[in-house]
């Protein structure tokens, strides 16, 4: 008998002592870092345990009860209580699990409910909406005919007026609603008002805000939607992917289209994760970490606002209603790269976004977004998160970076004050 390869049972520090060092070094910069960025979050230890188990090992193409393999008992068995657990936290006739990521999400609808050609109207990328949607760049625009609408001039709100416009203009197959940088709540009923009167489906891309409608603190679109999408890693804080929820009519189009038609075999150590994700986000305790992201962002956001005499740097609608804040950094002079540069320098991770009617020349010059999600999935409180708004207030004040130091120390003590990941020694 051949003995097994000493390599399949060797740890990853000893067997490829490279590219475990390079693991730490993300751990320890992750450790060190005060987390903005809207889209990241802090997965339980338990999501991390099922993301990397044995479960990496199996093929499943199919769903449950309906597999290509006779060796699908214990994955269907997962699979299930994923679905379940989904269809429970947010109220769902049917789930499907198996988007690889928001994009595959996005993917799968739109290939569930539209023929090549059909006309898609999404939220304009350049304000605040995802390319995902409609994007002449990616799937959406180069199979289906893309159409955007996008955000009032006067105040940066969502223009119902233009989206009427626009449907009664194109008469799309497919409005999406839902934004990956927005600061306020959408009027799920208004879309749903306009897609009827044009005879289109509504689906609402619920990728950023799915774990605050999960914890019931954002207007819940599943009902009012015929379908959403959304990942499981931002405010969900849990695993690596996306999932779809619709009506229990649309279920057979929704999984014949990501699974052939998008997809081949579901990540079953993924979809293991995301029935860990559901339980936790069904949880007081989940419910009261979420509270404390949109109290966080708000706190930041009137820090920001108290501040911007100083920085320059604006707070557009004022404030915020959800995870994360936008700041309009035109009126400062200075570029959003620049100055996210700066912000690295200091030990803060946030993200330059593009930003409506940018009076800037480069479009995406002045926005930079700001989320609360990580810094509360530490264990951050309003005192962290008045100290997280005071830190950035003043790097961006900071132009000519004469307190980097100070600040620096300031993040630093912060962030040791939230141990990261200690469980991992
Ligand atoms: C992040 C996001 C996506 C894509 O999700 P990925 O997991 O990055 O593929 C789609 N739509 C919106 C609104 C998003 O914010």
């Amino acid at each position: 008998m051949a003995e097994q390869a000493p390599v399949l049972s060797e740890p990853l520090e000893s067997l490829d002592p490279e590219l475990a060092g390079l693991i730490s070094g993300e751990l320890e910069r992750q450790r060190a870092t005060l987390d903005l960025v809207a889209s990241e979050s802090v997965p339980p230890r338990a999501v991390l345990e099922a993301q990397g188990s044995i479960l990496t090992a199996k093929y499943a193409d199919g769903f449950p009860g309906r597999r290509e393999y006779d060796t699908c008992e214990w994955i269907d068995r997962i699979e299930s209580l994923a679905i379940e657990r989904a269809k429970a936290l947010f109220g769902a006739e049917h789930v499907n699990v198996q988007p690889y990521s928001g994009s595959n999400a996005n993917a799968g609808v739109l290939h569930a409910l539209c023929q090549p050609g059909d006309t898609v109207l999404g939220w304009d990328f350049t304000q605040g909406g995802h390319p995902t949607q409609y994007a002449a760049d990616t799937f959406a625009g180069r199979f289906y005919k893309g159409v955007s609408y996008g955000l009032r001039r006067s105040d940066r709100l969502v223009d119902m007026d233009q989206v009427e416009v626009l449907a009664r203009r194109h008469k799309p197959r497919v409005i999406i609603a839902g934004w990956s940088c927005y600061q306020r709540h959408v009027d799920f009923e208004a879309f749903r008002r306009v897609a009827d009167s044009v005879g289109a489906y509504l689906v609402v891309d619920m990728a950023h805000f799915a774990g605050l409608v999960a914890a019931g603190l954002h207007p819940s679109p599943v009902g009012v939607a015929d379908a959403c999408t959304m990942t499981v890693h931002k405010t969900l804080s849990g695993a690596r992917g996306g999932a779809i929820l619709c009506r229990s009519q649309l279920a057979s189009a929704v999984d014949a289209a990501v699974f052939p038609g998008e997809q081949g075999s579901p990540l079953p150590h993924v979809i293991a994760a995301q029935a860990v994700t559901f339980l936790v986000a069904g949880t007081p305790e989940y419910r009261e970490r979420m509270a404390r992201v949109v109290e966080g962002a708000r706190t930041m956001a009137s820090v920001l606002v108290d501040a911007s005499e100083r920085t320059g740097a604006l707070v557009v609608t004022g404030g915020t209603d959800v995870h994360q804040l936008l700041v309009d950094l035109a009126p400062s002079g200075r570029d959003a790269r620049s100055v996210m540069a700066r912000l690295n320098e200091v030990g803060i991770s946030a993200n330059a976004m593009r930003i409506a009617y940018d009076a800037a020349p480069d479009p995406g010059a002045s926005g930079l977004r700001f989320g609360a999600t990580a810094l509360a999935g530490r264990g951050g409180g309003p005192a962290e998160f008045q100290a997280a708004g005071e830190i950035l207030a003043d790097a961006l004040a900071d132009g000519d970076g004469l307190r980097t130091g100070e600040l620096k120390e300031r993040v630093r003590a912060l962030m040791s004050s939230l141990p990261l990941f200690s469980y991992l020694g």
